[in-house]
């Protein structure tokens, strides 16, 4: 399909109209194009050159608008840091409509009526991040929000220095958030509330349709991908970095990339954001947060669904959803397939080691994906061997309850533990280079970000451990 043939679909309008507000989107200065995704095109059927069309960067500069598209900011609350902020919302993203149940939205096409003080544009520099980490989380089996191009620009805005702005079409089946419940709740209007809850079966839990008990199950719905989501993230070392209840998906996806990092050297408390003092969105602490949050969303839905019902299901999370699905990604990570109760043990003991190794998250993984036995090249990776030595002789002994050859374990754990993945000083150096007009390493991360499992002898220099002096940086929430 060409740019000029696509039809857009606004169901989300049918909703009343302190849902959402109009406004068009306001264009960049000179805009450019930086790199164009395929595999998000086919996703909405667009043909794989469609970045080259005259109309795409108009797309993305919203002066262009497909037809149907009605361009509208979406209202939600949320809270932040542990505190309720009720007048959030789209303060920088536009929706311009949906097409095969993706809903397309622009990043920083400026001011809308959720944008309080702050301009309604993003910086160059997070616009890249979220573009390509986005795909990156999706290549790695972690359910996320996607991006379909970034365009830059000569438009400059204030951070912490002036930068020039960026914007990013995002794609997501699912905008809402666990804080677009809140907003109603906290305002008292639960027609609303239940009209919301409507929208989101329709949206995204179709099955449910005709269920009478429809509201609960979306509420056990949402806890599963929950703990689903973070397990993944814990499995492969990803922080969030802003988990607040308007950055959580109703649809458990990875939303609202910002100072997100992955792990260099394993660091249980390691904290990406520099804003966040206390480590309240810590590694370590990414689950429980999860699990905070999901109590601000049975809070928000308690006029229509029963608080004991959901509160036996909180429980469950805690004790069986998430350390369950967190096993489950761990023994695959450790080419575990026999479920044995120690594996418990064996993990805890793993996490302890790591923090006393020094060593680098991915690396370990990867390397063990080789192991047969032969300690060395473990070794070799970390600063404090001894603390892996002792955990590989307990590994070795649960390698033995296996039924599968080590060669096919390999091979599993080759396709389950990355060899490349995107760190920040990486993006880092893409965005240097994109802040000087070359594009040229975007389009390299985002070929990297496609192959995280596979052998790239070009850019086997980014498999190696982080460099030191970029080793667990905070990143600023200014973006
Ligand atoms: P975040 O924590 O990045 O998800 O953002 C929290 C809120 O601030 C959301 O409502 C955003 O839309 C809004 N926001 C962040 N940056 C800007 C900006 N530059 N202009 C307008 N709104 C913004
Ligand atoms: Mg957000
Ligand atoms: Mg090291």
């Amino acid at each position: 399909m060409k740019l000029n043939d696509m039809i857009l679909q606004t169901p989300y309008l049918s909703l009343e109209s302190d849902f959402y507000s109009f406004h068009d989107p306001q264009p960049l200065q000179d805009p450019c194009l930086i790199s164009f995704n395929d595999a998000a095109a086919k996703l909405i059927g667009l043909d794989t050159d469609a970045g080259d069309d005259p109309s795409f960067v108009p797309l993305l500069n919203g002066t262009f608008l497909p037809k149907g598209s009605r361009p509208f900011s979406m209202c939600y609350a949320g809270h932040q840091f542990g505190h309720y902020n009720p007048w959030l919302g789209d303060g920088r993203a536009c929706n311009l409509g949906s097409l095969n149940g993706w809903n397309l939205q622009l990043k920083g096409s400026g001011e809308t009526l959720y944008s309080r003080m702050a301009d309604g544009r993003a910086a160059l520099r997070s616009s890249i991040r979220e573009y390509l980490m986005s795909e990156a989380m999706h290549h790695l089996g972690i359910p996320t929000t996607r991006a379909l191009g970034i365009i830059g620009s000569k438009t400059k805005i204030l951070r912490d220095t002036m930068e020039e702005a960026a914007i990013v079409m995002r794609m997501a089946t699912s905008w809402i958030r666990f804080g677009s419940f809140e907003n109603f709740y906290y305002t008292k209007q639960y027609t609303k509330l239940e009209a919301l809850a409507e929208y989101v079966i329709a949206e995204s839990f179709p099955h449910l349709k005709d269920d009478e008990d429809r509201f609960f199950k979306i509420f056990c719905e949402i806890l599963h991908r929950t703990a689903t989501t973070t397990a993944k993230w814990q499995a492969v070392g990803f922080c969030h970095g802003v988990m607040n209840t308007d950055n959580m998906s109703i649809e458990g996806l990875t939303i609202d990339y910002g100072p997100f990092s992955m792990l260099d050297d394993f660091n249980f408390n390691y904290v990406c954001n520099h804003k966040d003092r206390v480590g309240r969105y810590s590694y370590d602490q990414q689950p429980n947060i999860s699990y905070w949050n999901l109590t601000k969303l049975s809070k928000a839905l308690s006029p229509i669904i029963p608080k004991e019902r959901m509160q036996k299901k909180l429980d469950e999370y805690g004790a069986s959803l998430y350390p369950n699905a967190y096993l489950k990604e761990m023994r695959k990570k450790l080419g575990l397939q026999e479920v044995l109760e120690e594996d418990f043990e064996l993990i805890k003991e793993l996490v302890g080691a790591l923090q006393d190794a020094y060593v680098d998250h991915t690396q370990f993984y990867r390397i063990l994906s080789h192991y047969n036995g032969n300690k060395a090249d473990l070794y070799d990776i970390a600063m404090n061997p001894v603390a892996i030595d002792n955990w590989l002789k307990v590994y070795d002994k649960r390698l033995e309850k296996e039924k599968r050859s080590s060669a096919q374990r390999n091979k599993a754990m080759l396709k389950t533990n990355p060899k490349y993945i995107l760190k920040n000083y990486m993006l880092q150096k893409a965005i240097e280079l994109a802040q000087k007009g070359d594009f040229s390493m975007v389009q390299a991360l985002l070929d990297i970000a496609k192959n995280p499992y596979n052998e790239l002898p070009e850019f086997e220099h980014f498999a190696q451990e982080t460099p030191q002096e970029y080793k667990n940086i905070g990143l600023s929430c200014s973006s």
